[in-house]
């Protein structure tokens, strides 16, 4: 589609099919007064997130947490561009916040710049963010992507490559430290351009990555902050954004702590506790319990928003051009940076990780 379709003539076009329907829609809210379910409130939020094809039709607005919450406005990256190639098509995870879609599409470039061969890329978000059928406690606000470590090939992966293929542990089979045949110094430059980014507040690895920058980093390591252990993360980084303005609603995590993070919060990774097994695997997962009543109210405004007229108007392509049809928050462009400031960090000498991965 032409990517100089604006977002205002869409949202003219959803006001136009709202106005014929409203007369329908108000019937089938007064209708159901009497015979609603009283669990409707209680119906999982990962069957109603995990179902949508579309991001809703609205302004660009995360709402609730990275781990608890949904937005309005996404758009997705092409499943191909000159510098990347998104992996797992068939979950429909492309969909991010346009900062965090924009971010990616710059990153691709500058890797490539840098001497990378180009990006795959994992999961960002449902197309209205919330909570997943499978995979992923975080990834809920648009504002989480998933870069895999594996470089793009030089050629296009068919699709059942791209549902297939694994990628490449950087971590030894049995241990916690990086192997050194698969690890390479262009995999530090990959982190340091995707932490080099202000939008950017967190990317999580592997502990055992973690020791390895903060073992042969030299120069500048203040980027290394920014660079979190974690559980998983091995064959890919996570790049976190922090919220961004015109989301009010957005929940900002705790300030990572100053520092290179090469210290006792690192050293805690190389000790039994944080890979004792999980003493109750069945356990029901949070996204098992999360009904819609747990998220964020507005959740389910996101939930019922018109889609956009089509996928490929709200796409983000090679030429980085279709961002300018992302939805624009007038009143908050104009914002300096500061409004997105982190929150002051909090009291614990050692960060330690308040929950676990789902999977
Ligand atoms: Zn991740």
């Amino acid at each position: 589609m032409a990517p100089e379709l604006s977002m205002s003539a869409l949202f003219d076009r959803f006001r136009r099919s709202a106005a014929r329907l409203l007369p329908a829609a108000l019937l089938a809210v007064a209708m159901p007064m009497f015979d609603a379910p009283p669990a409707a409130a209680a119906e999982l939020a990962k069957d109603l997130f995990g179902r949508t094809a579309l991001p809703a039709a609205l302004p660009a607005k995360s709402y609730g947490f990275y781990s608890k919450g949904c937005f309005s406005g996404g758009i997705a990256i092409a499943n191909d561009g000159p510098h990347w190639q998104a992996m797992r098509p068939s979950r429909n995870r492309r969909w991010g916040h346009p900062t965090m879609v924009a971010l990616i599409e710059k990153l691709s470039r500058e890797a490539v710049a840098d001497g990378w061969p180009g990006l795959l890329l994992g999961d960002i978000s449902q197309p209205r963010g919330g909570p997943m059928l499978t995979g992923h406690a975080s990834h809920q606000i648009g504002l989480d992507a998933d870069i895999w470590f594996t470089p793009m090939p030089n050629r296009r992966l068919t699709v059942t490559e791209r549902e297939k293929i694994g990628a490449v542990s950087m971590i030894r089979k049995k241990g916690l430290t990086v192997d050194e045949s698969v690890w390479t110094p262009a995999r530090a430059r990959l982190l340091k351009r995707a932490a080099s980014y202000p939008e950017v507040e967190r990317i999580l690895v592997h502990p055992g990555i973690k020791k390895k920058l903060c073992d042969t980093v030299t120069g500048d390591r203040s980027w290394l902050q920014k660079v979190r252990p974690f559980w998983g993360h091995d064959s890919h980084f996570h790049v976190r954004i922090g919220c961004q303005p015109g989301s009010p609603d957005c929940k900002r995590q705790a300030a990572t702590n100053p520092g290179d993070g090469c210290d006792k919060s690192l050293a805690w990774w190389f000790t039994e506790e944080p890979w004792r097994p999980n003493k109750d695997p069945d356990a029901p997962k949070a996204r098992d319990l999360m009904t819609m009543d747990a998220l964020p109210k507005a959740c389910r405004a996101v939930l019922d928003a018109p889609s956009p007229v089509s996928e490929a108007a709200v796409t983000l392509g090679g030429s980085g051009s279709a961002i300018a049809a992302a939805p624009v928050q007038p009143e908050t462009a104009g914002l300096p940076l500061s409004a997105s400031a982190f929150l002051p960090a909090q009291g614990s000498p050692v960060p330690l990780p308040q929950w676990r991965p789902d999977n």
